[in-house]
């Protein structure tokens, strides 16, 4: 049956058209139309679906994509068995329930110092993603310059693509991942409006520093910029290191939106409750957008990372300490092996190089690694617009049982790498 697009005839816009639709043709020569729409057709489907799969076909070890194999605590998981069998099962208030937002701000208040007001001042969000999408939906017009860290976490690409935003890259180089403040300063333009900031930051695992801080602060105040900030590691920081909200520097609060989400706190990644926090017209400006994709999300999830934020902050100290250490044993393994390993300040992540091994291609190396050794790992290629800079780049997530890391090391010990 042929689908009418609803908008056919709507006065003032082009009807459907066959010739908007891209044409190509399959190896074999068949002619395809692709129908998908100009704004996604520069986005490649998520590296994390296509290795998460690989790692399951070919029963291997995945320590691609990042996530936990042990849930987070019991407690939280009883609070939201609580919420299921007590009637909070229709939609939540668009911005969120109250106590979530209320138990946001009091985290807010409890780690930085800072004084938000949980009905203006906070939104909750389907997990960071959805933040991500709604905040750059929000504040990025189509045409307008968004400068980001590069390697990006991919959904930043595909968000600014679809706002028909332009990214413009700040390149953070191996083997530190400092942030340049000079390129920083060199990648703005007349036409950015915005930063998207990632601190701690996937996939390098950096922890960008109050100096580093101060030079985004500079920028963005100097060029009037909105800054958001993605800070969804913000409690799995190593070493005694520790992590400043941008919005804490002096003149960012007003021009800062800040995400985080329970994912990576908790340990509950799939439960995909996330939060915006800034000025009261920020988060307004977020929420408009954000009403239009979910409108709300997890209705019986969100008391119970009320219930997380308020009581188990012990959870996510411990889970620092514990990553810290499965960083050291993956670490230990992979240098081990023929590779320049990266330290990371925090994080699930390690990034290492593996030319070493004659591999020019990352991607090329990790499609082989399921077959060679029973393990997946991520290309960072998938993060970066400069082709040459991440070819070589490969991304292992360490949140994983030691038994595991240490299955997974093994294999990788015993496998033949080389090109
Ligand atoms: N930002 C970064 C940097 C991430 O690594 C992730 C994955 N947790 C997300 C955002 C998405 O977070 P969520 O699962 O809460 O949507
Ligand atoms: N944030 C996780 C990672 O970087 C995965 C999230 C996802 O699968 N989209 O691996």
């Amino acid at each position: 049956m042929p689908i009418i697009p609803h908008d056919r005839g709507v006065a003032g816009r082009k009807p459907y058209s066959r010739t908007m639709a891209a044409s190509s043709r399959t190896a074999t020569g068949e002619a395809t139309t692709d129908r998908t729409a100009r704004r996604l057709r520069a986005v490649p489907p998520t590296v994390f679906s296509e290795m998460s799969a690989l790692a399951v076909r070919t029963g291997s070890i995945n320590l691609g994509q990042g996530f936990p194999d042990v849930d987070g605590p019991p407690s939280v998981i009883e609070a939201a068995v609580r919420a299921l069998r007590t009637g909070r099962n229709q939609y939540a208030p668009g911005p969120g329930v109250p106590e979530l937002r209320t138990a946001v701000a009091a985290h807010q208040a409890r780690h930085y110092g800072l004084d938000l007001d949980p009905a203006t001042e906070v939104v909750v969000t389907a997990g960071a993603t959805e933040g991500i999408a709604a905040s750059v939906l929000a504040l990025v017009d189509p045409g307008a310059e968004v400068v980001v860290l590069e390697p990006f976490y991919d959904s930043y690409q595909a968000c600014i693509e679809m706002a028909g935003g332009v990214r413009r890259p700040v390149t953070l180089r191996a083997p530190d991942f400092r942030l340049d403040a000079a390129a920083l300063r060199a990648a703005v333009t007349p036409r950015t409006t915005t930063i998207l900031l990632n601190t701690p930051h996937n996939p390098t695992g950096a922890v960008l520093t109050r100096e580093e801080l101060e030079a985004v602060a500079a920028v963005a105040t100097e060029h009037d910029l909105v800054v958001v900030t993605d800070e969804v590691y913000e409690h799995l920081v190593f070493d005694g290191r520790r992590h400043v909200p941008l919005c804490t520097l002096p003149g960012m609060w007003e021009r800062t939106v800040t995400l985080s989400s329970a994912g990576k706190t908790f340990s509950f990644t799939g439960w995909k409750v996330g939060w915006a926090t800034g000025p009261a017209d920020l988060v307004r400006t977020v929420t408009a957008a954000k009403q239009w994709l979910t409108f709300s999300n997890a209705a019986p999830l969100q008391p119970a990372v009320a219930y997380a934020l308020d009581h188990e902050s012990a959870f996510y100290d411990a889970l620092a300490v514990e990553l810290q250490g499965r960083r050291d044993l993956l670490v230990a393994g992979l240098r081990e092996l023929d590779l320049d390993v990266y330290l990371p300040e925090a994080t699930y992540f390690v990034a290492t190089d593996v030319r070493r091994y004659g591999h020019a291609d990352a991607r090329a190396f990790c499609l082989a690694l399921p077959e060679r050794a029973g393990v997946v790992a991520i290309p960072s290629q998938a993060f970066y617009d400069d082709q040459v800079e991440g070819r070589h780049l490969v991304r292992w997530a360490f949140c994983k049982e030691p038994a595991l890391i240490e299955q997974g090391v093994e294999r990788l010990l015993a496998a033949d790498l080389h090109a």
